[in-house]
């Protein structure tokens, strides 16, 4: 198989990515706290939206072509049976939906891109199930992408927590490489494709994006020319993290700041 050219990164430009990776940690964890019953997705976009330009980034997202035009907004915003690419509008969010909010920003060119899905309200069990195990499933990819492991670790991991749990994986949607672009060689099936994939390596930044579902694993582009969803109506969850291989292993770069580096620096000095 072709290997596409791969463009590692520095430690500086992993630095850089971690800016923009913060910024966009930031802006989930902002929306977390809005989604509730009543919102609108419009509403949740235009905060996403101010607190990336007040930060002095570029939503990412706007301006990606599609097949009816540019998107025109800083998230997507994917309910229940949708799976990614929702867009953000006058729909009002209700009790018992589950609500993926995907949001990506450009710092001084180095981009960060992450996902989660939110659970509003009361859900069936079944259904916060899919959203934690997905979240794990994230989580198990970013362990296993340790340098010498290959790129089909990071597959066979998340999919792993999928079969157990009898989950669709869907196959149509992958994660991929990131930084001075926001979608960069490698893909990262979350699924076993049948090759090893290129070897991991310290520089090589990544956004692990797994999408489950309770039913199958096709997914069709609504009429709107973006919008994602479960062929079969089943829910479906998505949780993103851009991340860095670094010597020391996986580093996650999508990550608000720890509280205690948030603290003013030595008063007096
Ligand atoms: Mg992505």
């Amino acid at each position: 198989m072709l290997e596409r050219r791969v463009a590692l990164k520095s430690s500086a430009q992993i630095e850089r990515m971690a800016v923009a990776g913060r910024l966009v940690a930031e802006v989930l964890d902002r929306l977390e706290e809005l989604v509730r019953p009543g919102v609108t997705t419009r509403e949740l976009d235009a905060v996403a939206e101010r607190l990336i330009r007040e930060a002095g980034a570029i939503p990412s997202f706007v301006g990606v072509p599609g097949p009816r035009g540019a998107y025109r907004h800083a998230t997507c915003i994917s309910i229940d049976d949708e799976v990614v690419h929702g867009i953000p509008g006058p729909r009002r969010v209700e009790d018992g939906q589950i609500v993926s909010v995907d949001a990506g920003a450009i710092v001084e060119g180095w981009h960060g891109d992450a996902a989660r899905t939110f659970v509003v309200g009361d859900v069936p069990d079944e259904t916060s199930r899919l959203v934690e195990l997905t979240r794990r499933s994230m989580d198990a990819g970013i362990a296993a992408a340790r340098p010498g492991a290959f790129l089909s670790d990071i597959s066979a991991a998340i999919e792993d927590v999928a079969l157990a749990a009898g989950y669709g994986v869907v196959r149509q949607f992958v994660g991929h490489g990131i930084g001075t672009e926001m979608h960069e060689e490698p893909q990262v099936a979350n699924f076993r494709t049948g090759s090893r994939g290129r070897r991991l390596e310290p520089g090589l930044c990544l956004a692990i994006e797994p999408m489950f579902t309770l039913g199958g694993h096709e997914v069709a582009v609504g009429p709107d020319g973006w919008t994602v969803a479960t062929v079969d109506g089943s829910l479906a969850a998505h949780w993103e993290h851009s991340i860095a291989i670094t010597e020391d292993g996986p580093r996650v770069l999508t990550i608000a700041e720890p509280a205690a580096e948030k603290l003013p620096q030595a008063v007096g000095l």
